[in-house]
């Protein structure tokens, strides 16, 4: 075991050490590469050092290098020093978080970072939940809770009785939410289209003026952080308007409700801490090592209404039993790796994490803005949207910096523009990586630019 260990550790460190030289995309002849693990099941076994090799060998040159400085695609952390060594232990230990007697440090763990989290956002201190696989199931959970909370306003046992025959549930939502909503919405019966839909911005924030009539039989889902513009729906407004109605609030949260631990970014968030539940992920701006998702809930007894089982054979304690809260049983022990990165960081760390993404991504926008390229959003966050002209020449710019490999930034279309989206999410991003990443996003847009002129 130890020559295995020891032996996988060193794999690990070259390929972190190679993140400052390696391409972010991996060539196509690497991907290639991954036809030979296509094979038929093996009937021999191998040894366990063989396997790991043939793995170190196949796989790493086909990595992305999204653990290094220099990938800005989708929103996506890396891993903090503590949390990826706590995540080895965690590997190690194999401990299954269902449950206070199949693991009591997971239990302890996930207890204790789901309130450091709570904490750390300042959202209600009585408020309590779950970790999952990522904000999809965060969404998926906290809606469950709502779906159930409103149906039994109205008289409906919905985990025991089903939708069939249930009083019809308005579910009202911003024209920009996530598409992960939707899968979540309809995962629950409630259906991806059948939904009210509220007008937004530039920005894709809601118009709490044009919110429909609301009432005790509404689920309202707003948004922290759009997935392009970094935007916030106004929460404040939409929650007092929404409570009066006696309709929940959900907050889709995934990277965005981070904001509520800076002092500095608070107010772009202010009123989320009103809503009645709350997804968000620890594998983005917490920068966690995947998969690590967790749901809040004002009152967790709705989330335990939706989610609690029981069975001879499951143990009813004292406790907090993690199982009564997540739609999954037995999971891996996700609330090591947070407790580690809130250790390490503490909230001054939290917080200086957030802004210097924050900062670079003002820096992204500056520099591409001063250069003459169109900046799409307001860049309040860690997202920038930038047009490089046309539609056709910004899609050859995105193409050329992937192949580059200096950096690697997805395409998208807001609101009818084609932009390149640069999101701003890595604890080791340093300024120097936003320098190098700038000197090749510019001399890429130059070239096809000037190219295309000549044409
Ligand atoms: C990333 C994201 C999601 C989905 O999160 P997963 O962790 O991929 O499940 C949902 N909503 C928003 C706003 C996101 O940015």
């Amino acid at each position: 075991m130890e020559n295995l260990l020891t032996g996988t550790t060193r794999h690990a460190i070259k390929f972190l050490e190679s993140l400052e030289q390696r391409k972010v995309f991996p060539t196509p002849e690497a991907i290639e590469q991954l036809n030979s693990f296509y094979e038929p099941l093996p009937s021999q076994s191998m040894k366990p050092e063989e396997v790991i090799n043939i793995l170190n060998n196949l796989g790493t040159p086909a990595l992305v290098a999204n653990a290094g400085g220099r990938y800005f695609g989708f929103v996506i952390g890396g891993s903090l020093p503590a949390a990826l060594a706590a995540n080895w232990l965690a590997g190690a230990w194999d401990q299954n978080a269902f449950s206070n007697s199949s693991s009591p440090l997971a239990a302890a763990l996930e207890e204790i970072s789901l309130k450091w989290i709570a904490e750390a956002l300042v959202l209600p201190s009585d408020c309590g939940g779950a970790f999952v696989t990522g904000a999809t199931m965060a969404n998926f959970s906290g809606l469950a809770a709502a779906r159930h909370k409103v149906l039994e306003d109205m008289g409906w046992d919905v985990e025991n009785d089903g939708l069939f025959g249930a009083p019809p549930i308005k579910v009202v939502v911003g024209e920009e939410a996530h598409s992960t909503l939707f899968k979540a919405l309809g995962l629950l019966g409630l259906g991806r289209k059948r939904v009210l839909t509220v007008p937004v911005d530039g920005q894709g924030r809601m118009k709490a003026e044009a919110l429909p009539p609301l009432d005790k039989s509404t689920i309202v889902c707003i948004q922290a952080g759009n997935v392009n513009t970094g935007a916030f729906d106004p929460a404040e407004e939409i929650c007092a308007i929404a409570h009066a109605a006696g309709a929940w609030v959900h907050v889709d949260g995934a990277f965005g409700l981070w904001a509520l631990a800076t002092p500095n970014k608070a107010h772009l968030a202010a009123g989320f801490k009103n809503a009645d539940s709350w997804a968000t992920d620890a594998h983005k701006w917490l920068n966690v090592p995947y998969d690590s998702g967790v749901v809040l809930v004002r009152n967790p007894k709705h989330l335990y209404k939706a989610m609690s089982i029981s069975a001879t054979y499951l143990p009813e304690g004292m406790k907090k039993e993690p199982f009564h809260y997540t739609p999954e049983t037995s999971r891996r022990a996700r609330g090591i790796e947070s407790w580690a990165a809130l250790k390490s960081l503490g909230r001054l760390g939290l917080i200086e994490l957030i802004e210097r993404n924050c900062r670079f991504a003002r820096l992204f926008a500056e520099r591409l803005r001063a250069e003459g390229y169109e900046i799409l959003n307001e860049v309040q966050l860690n997202q920038v949207l930038v047009s490089f002209g046309s539609a056709e020449i910004t899609g050859k710019v995105i193409a050329a910096i992937q192949a580059d490999g200096t950096c690697w930034c997805g395409g998208t279309t807001w609101q009818g523009h084609v932009a390149m989206r640069i999101s701003v999410s890595s604890w080791c991003t340093t300024e120097e990586d936003v320098e190098q990443s700038l000197a090749a996003m510019l001399r890429i847009a130059t070239e096809i630019v000037d190219k295309e002129a000549k044409e």
